[in-house]
């Protein structure tokens, strides 16, 4: 099977893209989901919030995903649920071989895609990577102690109150005290269960104050801050979790039947690596300019994966901006027909793609700040999605100011305010003046 375009996740990012796709004249887009609906996060997040950057109007998650599922069918999309993108074979390119370039094959990647139907191998144009993020679980967060059931993150959490309609009784506690955490929280109030508590290791909540004073005030739900969980003890269910005091060292039981790990975000990057793409060190994710383009040639990822956890509208806008860029790669690629005009969105997609493929410039940064996205400059196209970077700080800092700096020149100065785990957002006007021949960009916190 071939396609121009094929999309891996329909989730907000990844069906963004693929509407724009369609509008910019892209013919064969497809676009796959391991789940049973399309739709992302948004189909089981029960409250509002959605689509104020993107939609220009607040929804609920389900109402949000129903929007770009309906958009999507509107303008054309191929939609294949239940399909799982699985990696790329070895015949096809991207290989594992790293001589292997789109020049000696035909020019096209090829991937496999396995769904109940079976295994089918298809040949794309360009591959956009729209996966997503997940939340790092307990095993991964090296949480001594037994295994009993009743431990989970906020995603699994959403799945079973609002996709299964569980109700789930006892005592809750939640590690973790940022904006998704006071989710968990009204998730579980709503499941029928009691929170005992919010923790964090962190010196203080990473929410809005609005959140932390609701929780106290109106649900009587504490945030414990300075502490860490030590372990989880119980046999066939949760009894209690072992929480220990930073200050002092002190650990303490905590009778409990449910512990929701929330927040702590890690890209669903496996099909990235298995590409061969470049990870950043500090997104995790893969590496991308500001034409959301990986260092696989063809390949380009969007939404949550190159940066998590923005929110929806945030992911959408930036699978608008890939998709842009995906036009005018495969209009490059593939002049129209002699006698035949490309179509308009192509025409224009393609006026920023005829200088081909060039090496960003990459963008780094400096403790305490995390990660920046995206993390390289296209000499070809240097506006990041919605005319802004995002960041991450690993500490909190009231009034920081930011600068971004190539080779000693001082390209941008702003302040900001540095919270852990929450979003930063820097105007990308400096990037126009970045010297694609310089070293690369460097971000600081003075
Ligand atoms: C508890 C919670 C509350 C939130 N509240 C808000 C809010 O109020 N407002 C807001 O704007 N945002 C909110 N968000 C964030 C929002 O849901 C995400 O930012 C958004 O869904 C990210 O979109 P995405 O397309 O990047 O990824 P996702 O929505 O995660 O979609 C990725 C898709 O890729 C699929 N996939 C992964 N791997 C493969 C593969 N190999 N093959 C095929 N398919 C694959 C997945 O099944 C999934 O459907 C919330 C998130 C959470 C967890």
């Amino acid at each position: 099977m071939n396609v121009d375009v094929l999309v891996a996740g329909a989730g907000p990012a990844g069906l963004a893209a693929a509407i724009e796709l369609r509008k910019l004249g892209v013919a064969d887009v497809l676009v796959v989901d391991r789940e049973h609906q399309a739709g992302g996060i948004p189909r089981h997040c029960a409250h509002t919030g959605f689509g104020i950057r993107d939609l220009h109007r607040l929804m609920t998650g389900p109402a949000y995903a129903q929007h770009y599922r309906g958009a999507a069918s509107a303008a054309g999309v191929t939609l294949r649920t239940g399909t799982t993108l699985t990696g790329w074979p070895a015949t096809g390119w991207p290989a594992t071989d790293a001589s292997a370039t789109p020049e000696r094959q035909s020019g096209t990647i090829t991937a496999t895609l396995t769904s109940p139907a079976g295994v089918q191998i298809v040949h794309a144009g360009a591959v956009l990577l729209a996966t997503g993020c997940r939340e790092r679980p307990r095993s991964a967060r090296l949480v001594p102690g037994s295994r009993p059931a009743g431990v989970m993150t906020t995603g699994e959490l959403q799945q079973r109150v609002y996709l299964h309609g569980q109700r789930l009784a006892g005592r809750a506690v939640i590690v973790g005290a940022e904006h998704v955490s006071f989710s968990a929280m009204l998730t579980l109030l709503h499941a029928g269960a009691e929170v005992t508590a919010l923790v964090t290791d962190q010196p203080r909540h990473q929410s809005f104050a609005a959140f932390r004073l609701a929780a106290r005030l109106r649900w009587r739900v504490p945030v414990w801050t300075g502490t860490a969980v030590a372990g989880i003890a119980g046999r066939d269910e949760v009894s209690a979790v072992l929480l220990r005091d930073d200050r002092d060292g002190s650990v303490r039981s905590v009778p409990c039947e449910l512990v929701v790990f929330t927040g702590d975000w890690i890209p669903d990057h496996e099909l990235a690596r298995l590409a061969g793409a470049a990870l950043d060190p500090g997104t995790l994710g893969p590496a991308v300019d500001t034409a959301l383009s990986t260092s696989v040639p063809g390949m380009f990822a969007a939404g949550n994966l190159v940066h998590a956890a923005e929110t929806a509208d945030v992911a959408a806008l930036s699978g608008r901006h890939a998709a842009a860029h995906i036009a005018a790669y495969l209009a490059a690629r593939q002049p129209a027909a002699p006698g035949r005009q490309a179509a308009p969105g192509r025409q224009a997609a393609m006026a920023g793609q005829a200088g081909g493929r060039r090496v960003p410039v990459p963008v780094m940064v400096a403790g305490p700040l995390r990660w920046i996205s995206p993390n390289g400059i296209s000499p070809v196209s240097p506006e990041p999605p919605g005319g802004r970077f995002v960041l991450r700080s690993g500490a909190f800092a009231g009034r920081a100011r930011l600068q971004v700096r190539q080779d000693g020149r001082l390209l941008t100065s702003a302040p900001a305010r540095l919270v852990p785990g929450r979003s930063i957002r820097l105007d990308g006007r400096w990037a126009r003046h970045v010297d694609p021949a310089g070293g690369p960009v460097q971000v600081g916190v003075l």
